[in-house]
């Protein structure tokens, strides 16, 4: 059976520095469904041109496509222990077919961390991200900075800034996240999975918490 782990958190919180590093030390896959979008648009799919439209506002793309989407990818076989979810589920209508893919796939949600950082954080967050062009692994000018400038650490692609990291449309991911994405947080305590994480502390910091929570939720329901 498979433990999916949710990473809940407004754009710029860390879930994607933070999913790849638990990736890793767990031995599980990471699936971030902006990067999905974002490999789908550099093929110039059908599905990349709809969500371009999306993305570049800022707006959610629409639920129908995203689930299908990523059902698609939960079902491949690296998915067979567990992933690590990353900017999925978004909406409660997400969250709801999240659970009956697993159900399908005899997986469970066994934790849903969020992590917490305040709006002015997240701007200088965002506004400082570089993302590299190969894999979506991200650095920070000022925080996470690459060995080369320009140049990923990991796979040596060149580094860009996303367009939807500009000031404005940043102002519009946190109000969509708190309208649509931060009633999940309810749902997911109710479930009594939720466990509040203080992304403000360095990055290796927020990765012991993390790893830490994750591994004394999957012992207690083992
Ligand atoms: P962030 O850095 O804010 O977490 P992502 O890379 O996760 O950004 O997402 C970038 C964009 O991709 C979102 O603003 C949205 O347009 C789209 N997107 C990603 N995941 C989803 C989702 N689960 N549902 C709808 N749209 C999504
Ligand atoms: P999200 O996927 O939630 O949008 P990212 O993981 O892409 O967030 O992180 C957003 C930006 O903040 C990136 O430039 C990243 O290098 C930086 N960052 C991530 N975690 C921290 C941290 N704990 N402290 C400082 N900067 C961080």
């Amino acid at each position: 059976m498979g433990d999916f782990i949710v990473l809940l958190g407004p754009p710029g919180a860390g879930k994607g520095t933070q999913a790849q590093r638990l990736a890793q030390s767990l031995g599980m896959a990471h699936i971030s469904s902006g990067d999905l979008f974002r490999e789908h648009l550099k093929a110039q799919t059908e599905l990349g041109k709809l969500a371009q439209s999306y993305m570049n506002r800022g707006e959610l793309v629409p639920d129908d496509v995203t689930i299908a989407m990523v059902r698609e990818r939960v079902g491949r076989p690296d998915c067979a222990r567990g992933a690590i979810l990353d900017g999925f589920p978004r909406t409660p209508a997400q969250a709801a077919a999240l659970d009956e893919m697993l159900a399908e796939l005899s997986g469970r949600v066994v934790s849903v961390p969020l992590i917490q950082v305040p709006a002015e954080v997240l701007i200088e967050r965002l506004g400082g991200r570089w993302t590299c062009r190969a894999q979506g692994h991200v650095y920070h000018a000022k925080y996470n900075p690459p060995r080369v400038p320009g140049v990923c650490d990991i796979d040596g692609s060149e580094l860009y800034q996303r367009e939807d990291d500009l000031p404005a449309t940043v102002a519009r991911r946190i109000q969509v996240y708190l309208e649509q994405t931060a009633p999940l947080v309810d749902y997911y305590r109710q479930k009594g999975l939720l466990v509040e994480i203080d992304g403000t502390q360095p990055i290796e910091e927020v990765s012991a918490r993390l790893l830490e929570a994750v591994e004394k939720a999957r012992k207690a329901q083992s």
